[in-house]
């Protein structure tokens, strides 16, 4: 495998003006991540900030007990989470069937590569984090994987039943279903010499998992344990006994949280920058969960906490004692998640993909309100897997890689059939069109003064005539593929690999076709890579 590194515009502007250092980065962040000591500063701030360390790694490791199967890598990394100059690197995703987009495997490398270079640069333990967002709702979000069947990308979504209120965390699977979901999705991918061993694997983790959310953990965990990837879930409820004070923080200074986040996306707005946090200014940015894992919003008036519903009220006291006697009760939502990451564990980096880098942006006068800075908050790796074939493709219809990324592979073939056919149909077909219309036009003229009525026959006349013409152009086009057809094929395949759906490869496809394909080395190959943070491209070539 080799690397290659590409400059492409991020499609975030926030992103793009990030990267290039055009962002006052002040107004919206505490760290410059392009200052070259970053992480330093950041290590020396961290020094004046206390961490509950015996409890989290106590928790840590009964959470890892009770889910996992021991690793030592793991298991050492969750110890030294105890000693007083330790850090971590951590980012989130939601649990994707069969670990979703190969962006999450791209965040989870990210977290890896970036401790891993930081603990050699810092010589302080920096421990790889990597967060489940197990509060999330969206089940539609994460049912599907994309899949090329039949020559097109299709949409293949699990059918599951399940009140739409219940968190992802709880959601129970329905292993039948699940099977045969997979064992569709792997025929998609064409039987290979791992399919076997493959699916025999997924089978035994599918057996022992009851939710979702544990199926993608346990196999997130069975790819990366060898690195020492530490697990949490932000849905565990007994993750809740060490976010209790901090809940208790944000009741106490809920209304201020409010007005931070409200003046500072007035901020962006004014400053040409699309917030996407969306809440209303009652809301208490935490969630009340039900005995049957149902959640609502809580809400906040002059006097009282409530829920929409108003089935609950609190007032601020009593909220607190909640929050004291039973946080298992509570949970954060998008405001309130970042926070709380950012009170338990001492964070060196937080990894980013591009939306929750713009979500960050507004919380900048948020964490002001509890007196913590925000992290350095760091873009994951961009990757795109180019595979041997594909790059043969290129070759052979003269396409390069960036090519592909600016122009675009319809383009790129337009160019190439425009090249090889210089007879240069369409702009004849155009003008022959224009000056029939022309000629028409003025025998309609003619005739109109013979009959008014004639009118409708002959404005039908012309459309027929034009259509033919549309017809005669279809079907020279056709020919002209037909021509062409095998490299027309490379064409698609060359954009159904490098871009599915019109967008990153990363957005669409999943690691499991790879898996598949090469065997179960690949991702320790692609792990191993020297990686570097410095926001460009990188192709993977295979
Ligand atoms: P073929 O597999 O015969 O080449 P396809 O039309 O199925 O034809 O796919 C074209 C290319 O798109 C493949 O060669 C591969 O590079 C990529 N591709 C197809 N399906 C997937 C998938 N599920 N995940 C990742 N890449 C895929």
């Amino acid at each position: 495998m080799e690397i290659t590194e590409l400059s492409l515009r991020h499609t975030n502007r926030l992103v793009e003006d990030l990267v290039h250092a055009r962002l006052n980065t002040v107004d919206y962040f505490d760290y410059q991540i392009t200052n070259n000591d970053v992480y330093e500063k950041r290590m020396n701030d961290l020094k004046n900030r206390t961490f509950a360390r015996e409890e989290l790694s106590d928790y840590l490791l009964s959470y890892h007990r009770k889910h996992f199967p021991e690793n030592h890598a793991v298991t050492a990394n969750i110890e030294r989470l105890k000693q007083p100059d330790s850090l971590v690197v951590v980012g989130g995703q939601q649990a994707g069937l069969l670990t979703g987009p190969l962006y999450t495997i791209h965040k989870i490398i990210s977290i890896l590569v970036l401790s891993k270079q930081q603990e050699a640069e810092l010589s302080v333990p920096v421990i790889p984090i990597f967060w489940v967002a197990g509060e999330d709702h969206d089940f539609a979000e994460i049912n599907h994987l994309y899949v090329s069947q039949n020559q097109v990308i299709k949409k293949k979504a699990i059918k599951h039943m399940q009140s739409e209120k219940i968190p992802v965390f709880h959601k129970e699977l329905d292993k039948k279903e699940c099977w045969n979901w997979i064992c569709s999705v792997f025929e998609t991918f064409g039987e290979t010499d791992y399919s076997n061993t493959l699916l025999a694997s997924l089978k035994h983790t599918l057996s022992t998992s009851k939710t979702y959310t544990q199926f993608f953990e346990k196999l997130t965990y069975e790819m990366f344990s060898e690195y020492g990837l530490v697990i949490m879930n932000s849905a565990d409820p007994d993750l809740r006994k060490m976010e209790s004070p901090y809940f208790q923080q944000f009741i106490r200074k809920n209304e201020e949280i409010s007005e931070a986040l409200a003046v500072q996306q007035e901020f962006m707005n004014s400053a040409g920058y699309q917030p996407i946090i969306v809440t209303e200014k009652t809301s208490a940015n935490l969630f009340y969960h039900h005995e049957n894992h149902e959640r609502s919003l809580l809400h906040r008036s002059k006097d009282k906490i409530y829920s929409v519903d108003d089935k609950l009220t609190f007032n601020e006291e009593e909220l607190r004692h909640l929050a004291e006697q039973s946080p298992e009760r509570l949970s954060n939502n998008v405001v309130t998640r970042p926070l709380m990451q950012e009170c338990i564990l001492p964070t060196l980096a937080f990894i980013a993909g591009p939306g929750e880098l713009t979500y960050w942006a507004e919380l900048k006068k948020v964490f002001q309100v509890l007196d913590v800075k925000m992290p350095p908050v760091v873009p994951r790796l961009n990757i795109t897997i180019l595979e041997r074939s594909i790059e043969t493709d290129m070759m052979d219809v003269e396409i390069g890689i960036e090519d592909v990324f600016t122009r675009g592979v319809d383009k790129a073939r337009e160019e190439w059939v425009s090249k090889r056919e210089p007879s240069r149909m369409t702009p004849k077909i155009e003008d022959t069109k224009k000056q029939f219309e022309q000629i028409h036009n003025e025998l309609r003229k003619s005739a109109l003064t013979i009959d008014k009525s004639l009118e409708p026959f002959l404005m039908k006349n012309a459309y027929f005539i034009q259509a033919q013409l549309d017809l005669l152009h279809s079907h020279i086009d056709k020919k002209i593929q037909q021509k062409h057809q095998v490299e027309m094929e490379k064409f698609t395949r060359i954009g159904k690999s490098l871009k599915p759906n019109d967008g990153f490869q990363e957005r669409t496809w999943n690691i499991y076709y790879y898996l598949n394909k090469y065997g179960p080395n690949f991702l320790d190959e692609i792990v191993q890579l020297r990686y570097s943070f410095n926001n460009h491209h990188k192709i993977v070539k295979i």
